[in-house]
């Protein structure tokens, strides 16, 4: 949510919204927004005024009664109720213009920091740094599905059979990679003093609203039905609500990690990525999440900060990968500034997403209300930051597929291999 005052404050504000809310692809006029806004603020003095009024002749119609003048106390009661009409219609009015406000002001996107490439969709991204060398197959390469199924860690059509498409089974080796990845991850931000939560998978309808993954985001989310309850998309949605509504301490940043299941309809991806791993209904990921004083230098940092920590992970993995600026088209309504990692996937020839960090200035905290006192004590919304850390079986992809070896054996990252039994390489089964 953005402040409406800073909206309504000048026209150029205005315009800069309408741009954003455009270029993120957002139906909505800011025009329309600031009419409503107007006519309830009219409404309401209306509403106020006839109030007043009526509680002025009240106090009027008291004292004639005491004054022992019951005809022109009862002349005045009759002003009251056609007060009281005019009232009930104007409060009405107030409520139905209230709530087209309300509809429209949920929808308005934050706004885009100023480095923020423009464009129209992922292909507009803008490569910042490629890191690792990408590896050279004098052989055939294997995709993730065959070394899987070399393997027997991969199941799909299993994963089919028993929940429909775009679903898996991890088995043997995969399922103690997938693990394995995760742990890492885990370890890594408790070891930079991220605290650990194991977090609600269910969430109320109030959680999704209030960090901005509904409206617009309803669709790619499971309902549990007849409930007012959701299954989420990310563990970024209860760990931003562990704090919805409460004055919190951020003298030190607070960071937070989860390793949690993730569900989504992926309504929408169409025929998209249907071949393997790559985009399924229910991942496991490590998510980090920063809350930080309403300084854009500090939240700036901290965005640094939660990349380079994701960095750090693929660079343990020992595979390579790029940052680039994501641009206004590819964004959602949350966010302000936004960096993908895209992970080597050799089977695709080209670099896919596994991480995206995001920095939301006070855009969660306002809808989620989450404030903390500044040095005067004055209470102000926090910024909100978050991050992948590690999200599997979609960077099994890049792990198996870079780390094979042309017997079909794949070699086991250095940094994971405490988390394997020591294992260092996977052997084909005979
Ligand atoms: P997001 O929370 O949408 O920014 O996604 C964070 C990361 O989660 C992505 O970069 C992917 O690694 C992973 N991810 C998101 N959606 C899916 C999906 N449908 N299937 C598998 N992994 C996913």
């Amino acid at each position: 949510m953005l402040d409406m005052k800073w909206i309504r404050e000048s026209a150029d504000h205005q315009e800069e919204l309408q741009q954003v809310a455009d270029r993120k692809g957002i139906a909505l006029s800011i025009a329309e927004l600031v009419g409503l806004d107007d006519q309830r603020r009219t409404l309401m003095s209306a509403v106020e005024a006839l109030r007043q009024q009526r509680n002025a002749i009240s106090q009027e119609i008291s004292a004639l009664v005491r004054q022992g003048k019951p005809d022109e106390a009862e002349r005045q009661k009759q002003q009251v109720k056609t007060i009281n009409e005019e009232l009930d219609q104007q409060e009405t009015l107030y409520r139905e213009v209230n709530e087209a406000y309300n509809k429209l002001l949920i929808l308005v996107p934050n706004i885009v920091s100023p480095d923020t490439p423009v464009g129209a969709s992922d292909e507009d991204n803008v490569e910042i740094r490629r890191v690792g060398e990408l590896p050279v197959f004098e052989y055939d390469l294997r995709d993730h599905v065959t070394l899987g199924e070399l393997h027997r860690m991969i199941d799909i059509p299993r994963g089919v059979k028993t929940a429909g498409t775009r679903s898996y089974y991890l088995t043997g080796v995969g399922a103690m990679l997938h693990r394995a990845v995760q742990q890492l991850a885990v370890d890594m931000l408790v070891a930079k003093r991220f605290t650990l939560m194991d977090v609600p998978l269910t969430v109320r309808t109030e959680a999704m609203q209030n960090t901005a993954f509904f409206p617009l985001g309803q669709d790619q989310a499971f309902q549990i039905t007849e409930q007012d309850k959701w299954l989420v998309g990310t563990s970024e949605v209860p760990l931003v609500s562990f704090y919805s509504g409460e004055v919190v301490d951020v003298a030190e940043p607070i960071r937070l990690a989860a390793a949690s299941l993730c569900f989504r309809s992926e309504v929408g991806s169409g025929g998209r990525d249907v071949h393997g791993l790559y985009r399924v209904h229910q991942f496991a990921k490590v998510e980090q999440v920063v809350l930080c004083e309403a300084s854009a230098e500090a939240s700036e940092q901290l965005l640094q900060e939660i990349t380079a920590n994701a960095e750090e992970l693929l660079q343990k993995l020992e595979l390579p990968y790029r940052v680039v600026a994501v641009c206004t088209g590819d964004m959602s309504q949350k966010t302000y500034k936004q960096y993908d990692i895209e992970t080597w996937m050799p089977s695709r020839g080209a670099y896919g997403e596994t991480h995206s960090s995001s920095n939301l200035l006070d855009f969660q905290a306002r809808r989620s209300n989450i404030r903390y006192r500044d040095e005067e004590g004055k209470l102000r919304y926090c910024h909100t930051l978050n991050n992948t850390a590690v999200a599997s079986p979609r960077i099994l992809i890049p792990l198996l597929e870079n780390h094979q070896q042309p017997d079909g054996s794949i070699l086991i990252p250095k940094a994971l291999r405490p988390y394997m039994n020591g294992m260092e390489r996977i052997e084909l089964p005979n």
